[in-house]
């Protein structure tokens, strides 16, 4: 059975929102799977760049495979956008479509973890890739909530770092 993925309306305008700025980012969206559903509850970015070759935020990412590490009922999608800026620079073919590099990328996760699933945002539409083709759904009774964020808080705090600091614009 395919995955459904569940897109509080909040969050969904929130990627929308990172479509706009000139560069590319990355991250990832978590969720706690319930049967099919893997409901997202919020996201954190973990690098920044151009269309490939965005560039992670190593003491992000430290945190983010942190917070995995301390909260194993976790999953996530992982994210890219192709911004204004990508799509202005290569073209409108990349307002709806994988780059050939992104599917290299993707192949390459899945082969190293079957549940992978990475989610494309553009400034026109939002698109799933995964091993069972999982389904998107947007929904607005669906809140964004924020005990990852709290929990990855808490972690970069114990290491004295200052996550406004890190870059990724939040
Ligand atoms: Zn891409």
């Amino acid at each position: 059975m395919a995955r459904k993925v569940i897109l509080p309306v909040e969050l969904s305008r929130r990627l929308d929102k990172l479509t706009r700025l000139r560069e590319e980012v990355k991250g990832v969206l978590f969720y706690q799977q319930r049967g099919e559903y893997c409901p997202l509850e919020t996201m954190f970015m973990t690098a920044v760049g151009d269309e490939g070759h965005v560039q992670a935020i190593p003491e992000r990412l430290d945190l983010v495979n942190e917070f995995f590490r301390r909260n194993p009922q976790y999953g996530y999608v992982e994210f890219h956008t192709h911004s204004f800026g990508t799509i202005a620079r290569y073209g409108p073919y990349y307002a709806r479509n994988f780059s050939s590099g992104d599917m290299d990328s993707l192949r390459d996760k899945l082969d190293h973890d079957e549940r992978y699933i990475h989610m494309l945002v553009t400034p026109e539409t939002k698109l799933l890739w995964g091993s069972d083709n999982p389904e998107l759904i947007i929904r607005s009774d669906f809140p964004i909530k924020n005990h990852v964020d709290l929990a990855i808080g808490i972690i970069a705090r114990n290491r004295g770092i200052n996550i406004g600091s890190l870059g990724a614009h939040s």
